[in-house]
């Protein structure tokens, strides 16, 4: 059930009905020359919606832009600040809650919000109550931003809005993206690289591989979405079932 299609007079007794709710986080930032902006929010919509659907989940309307001013100089990429895309989120999932819901399970899309969204989620839980877990529309090991896994997703569930023509096998840049791998081996320390000094397409993945977004097919994509669907609704139905004094924290000061 999509909360924004139905009534007050629904939601009322949706909300006031189930303790879990689905909330899609994505962004709106370049994915190549061949997928479109809203990439990332899309899957994510379309993921939750799948959720939503087979557990019987509301699923609240999707945040379409986040934290990707990493992709800035790609014209069409939007972004917020971190603080703001946190306090943005949080409201969101606040003032849900204070219709029923207590356990959240955002579906998130972009890997640039991740750290943010766990913030959010620490804090919601320390200070309000409120039990918020963090799952990736995406499996967690695809090829790359925009490559072929990615791309093939997109051809499974919006291939209308998919360039195939415009694809493009893209090998970074090396001497930046060797450093940044070496950087991951030693620490978590990461530096704040732009995309475009990874690659000039925006298609990216690991240092040393060609990211090939031209072998992108759809039935590749709806098994990465099948696979990865059957695993997130097992966990909704995990967190559906749990008791929420068992996720929360102990009684403190
Ligand atoms: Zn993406």
């Amino acid at each position: 059930m999509k909360l924004a299609e139905v009534s007050w007079v629904d939601a009322q007794s949706i909300l006031g009905g189930v303790d879990t709710v689905i909330l899609p986080v994505g962004s709106t930032e370049q994915h190549g020359p061949h997928c479109p902006l809203g990439t990332d929010h899309m899957t994510a919509e379309a993921v939750a919606n799948i959720v939503g659907d087979r557990t019987g989940l509301p699923v609240l309307p999707v945040v379409a832009v986040g934290v990707s001013s990493h992709h800035r100089q790609f014209p069409g990429t939007l972004w917020v600040r971190p603080s703001v895309f946190r306090d943005y989120v949080s409201d969101v999932i606040l003032s849900a809650s204070s219709h029923g819901p207590r356990k959240f399970i955002i579906v998130n899309g972009h890997g640039g919000n991740t750290a943010s969204l766990k913030e959010v989620a620490e804090d919601l839980r320390s200070d309000e109550d409120i039990f918020t877990a963090i799952a990736n529309a995406f499996p967690a090991k695809l090829d790359g931003h925009a490559g072929e896994d990615e791309t093939s997703v997109m051809l499974h569930l919006r291939p209308e809005l998919v360039k195939m023509g415009k694809a493009v096998d893209t090998k970074q840049n090396e001497a930046l993206a060797g450093i940044r791998m070496k950087a991951q081996k030693v620490g978590p320390a990461d530096f704040g690289w732009d995309t475009i000094d990874l690659s000039p397409t925006g298609v990216f993945g690991a240092a040393g591989k060609t990211i090939e977004a031209t072998k992108a097919t759809a039935p590749h994509g709806e098994e990465i979405v099948k696979a990865h669907v059957d695993e997130l609704c097992a966990f909704a139905e995990e967190l559906k079932a749990a008791k929420l004094e068992d996720l929360l924290p102990k009684p403190h000061k």
